[in-house]
């Protein structure tokens, strides 16, 4: 078979997600959307299911994959619903669901429903992605309530900046979802992973991280709480064919790299069509038998080429660090100029095998 595999630590995955608890003392909805940001949504949630206050994803059908495994624990749709008829199934399944569109919020009003909602009322704070304006907000909310559709509600927003842990644009956005929400008594969801992390102040009854759960850091630059969270995907493979070649030799298409002396090259199991990032460049780390070495040339569909040169015990056979414990995904991704979210959520065609469910 095929050596490329993404091996998935779901202890690591448990002690992210109890950081994220313990640094906030908030109840926090684990972020399962795009597959668990590939780490396979169903596995993620049962190793969390009996530690989580609920999950997060981005639809209905994401929502419905989990409810299908037997997770039964409070599942919010991040997006809300796409189609009015969407509401039905809502009910049914007991999802909670965000609003943040009028359009939603009419669609509401005008539904009958066998049993009331769990809302989380979406405010736009300054990113101007979805969300309420401030001048609706207020109304919003009282007309979920007048609506009697609706057993309870959540006031939240999102922030654009949160990694960028000088920037004042997070305050600001706390100033104007303080300024929207006054008055109101209900509970309030702020939190994503760099908030998490990075901006102790910020209260937030619920917060939702996703990245850090993985152990990613979703900043540019060293933090002390990010340094607490483990890796929870290790990807990698193995070397299947070992070249020596002379100085002036090009390694790979296109010839993007030329050896300027004599090297030792091993070709690994892995590529792009597996979501390695094609962008990858020479130098980018790997972990070759235990030992940092270096990417070598283009990465191509399937294969990938590494210098064994200062890796002597290396060989054809020898285990392959892609990203994991030693090499950091946020590593490999800036080297890629993307960010770890990303390739996470490129991973493909290799299979997952679990460890500590
Ligand atoms: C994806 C998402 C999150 C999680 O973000 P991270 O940066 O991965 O922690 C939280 N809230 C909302 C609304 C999201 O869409």
């Amino acid at each position: 078979m095929r050596p490329a595999r993404a091996l998935i630590d779901l202890e690591a995955l448990r002690h992210n997600y109890q950081l994220a608890r313990e640094v906030t003392g908030a109840k926090a909805l684990a972020v399962v959307k795009a597959d668990a940001y590939g780490h396979g949504a169903v596995r993620v949630a049962q190793a969390l299911e009996a530690q989580a206050s609920g999950f997060a994803v981005a639809c209905i059908e994401e929502g419905l994959e989990l409810r299908a495994a037997g997770i039964h624990a409070p599942v919010l749709l991040l997006e809300g619903f796409f189609e009015a008829d969407e509401l039905a199934l809502i009910v049914e399944h007991d999802f909670w669901c965000v609003v943040h569109s009028l359009w939603q919020l009419e669609a509401i009003e005008q539904a009958r429903l066998s049993k009331p909602l769990t809302v989380w009322l979406k405010l736009d704070s300054g990113m101007h992605r979805v969300g309420l304006h401030p001048k609706d907000f207020q109304a919003a909310y009282q007309r979920l309530l007048a609506s009697g559709k609706v057993a309870k509600i959540v006031l939240m927003s999102h922030f654009a900046r949160a990694d960028e842990l000088d920037c004042v644009r997070s305050d600001e956005q706390v100033a104007v979802f303080e300024a929207a929400r006054q008055g109101l008594s209900a509970e309030v969801s702020l939190r994503n992973s760099p908030s998490v992390l990075g901006w102790p102040k910020v209260s937030s009854d619920w917060v939702r991280p996703g990245i850090m759960l993985y152990g990613a850091t979703p900043f540019g630059e060293d933090q002390a709480i990010a340094a607490r969270l483990q890796p929870v995907m290790t990807l990698e493979s193995k070397v299947i064919c070992v070249r020596e070649l002379p100085a002036g030799e090009p390694v790979g298409y296109g010839a993007r790299f030329v050896t300027a002396k004599p090297m030792r090259i091993g070709v690994v199991a892995m590529g792009y069509a597996d979501g390695y990032p094609r962008h990858a460049p020479t130098g980018t780390p790997v972990l070759v038998a235990g030992q940092r070495s270096q990417l070598l040339g283009r990465v191509s569909m399937d294969m990938l080429c590494v210098d064994l040169t200062e890796v002597p015990q290396a060989g054809l056979g020898s285990t392959v660090e892609l990203w994991g414990k030693n090499i950091l995904a946020s590593t490999v991704a800036t080297a890629a100029d993307t960010i770890p979210y990303q390739i996470f959520c490129n991973l493909r065609r290799v299979p997952r095998l679990y460890s500590g469910a």
